[in-house]
């Protein structure tokens, strides 16, 4: 591992333990840690940015858009459980990192991406590097992605004021999602929803945090 990657895995490290009362998790999940490390961030931040794609923070890409902070995508695929031959739903592809990270822990990862233009930039970069488990979709991810339903785990990158009910419907029993709550502009907070074997949904409170909207096109 490079310099770049070891730092960045010493402070999600430390924002793991420094957030455990609220997550409820001292470290990540071996399988989450190892794909944290393998993923070339920088292959997915613009040139412009490069020296800087191994800081534990959000960067621009472009298109108004931003990749996430590495700890926030950490503790997402972390919270979502993702097992092996799982099948997982994320909304806000931007330049694909999470989806990289994701297609690590599970068997699929269908994404959803409203930018056309960061649509296809994503689908091409994931191509060149090699992600094949990850399929790019262009759309409105409030409307999930009914093809492919229902998904064993569901994360959005954009916050929302409630949970899109499309993506309720498409969450299997026993199936976790992930996803920024609150004001677009204002306070957020990262839910967890969990839809028991029976289809009751539970929802908790994780973190404060900060994305961009969910856009309504
Ligand atoms: N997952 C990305 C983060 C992308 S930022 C990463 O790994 O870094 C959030 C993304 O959500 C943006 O690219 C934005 O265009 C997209 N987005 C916003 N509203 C959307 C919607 N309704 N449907 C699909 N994507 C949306």
């Amino acid at each position: 591992m490079d310099r770049g990657a070891k730092e960045l895995m010493r402070r999600i490290d430390d924002s793991m333990r420094q957030t455990s009362q609220w997550t409820g998790r001292e470290g990540l999940t071996p399988d989450v840690r190892r794909a944290m490390e393998v993923v070339p961030r920088d292959a997915f931040v613009p040139a412009q940015h490069r020296a800087a794609a191994w800081d534990n923070r959000p960067l621009p890409i472009g298109h108004g858009q931003t990749i996430s902070q590495p700890f926030i995508v950490a503790i997402m695929v972390d919270l979502l459980d993702a097992q092996p031959d799982h099948v997982v739903l994320e909304i806000g592809t931007g330049c694909g990192y999470a989806a990289a990270v994701l297609s690590h822990v599970v068997a699929r990862v269908h994404t959803v991406e409203v930018v056309a233009g960061l649509a296809a930039e994503a689908r091409e970069r994931l191509a060149r590097l090699g992600y094949g488990k990850i399929v790019v979709h262009e759309g409105d991810g409030n409307a999930g992605w009914p093809d492919e339903a229902p998904y064993d785990g569901i994360v959005v990158t954009a916050a929302a004021a409630d949970v899109p009910p499309a993506l309720l419907e498409q969450l299997k029993p026993g199936g976790r999602m992930v996803l920024p709550l609150g004001d677009p502009f204002g306070h957020q907070e990262l839910v967890l929803v969990t839809k028991d074997a029976a289809g009751e949904v539970t929802t908790r409170s994780v973190l404060p945090v900060a994305f961009v909207p969910l856009v309504d096109p």
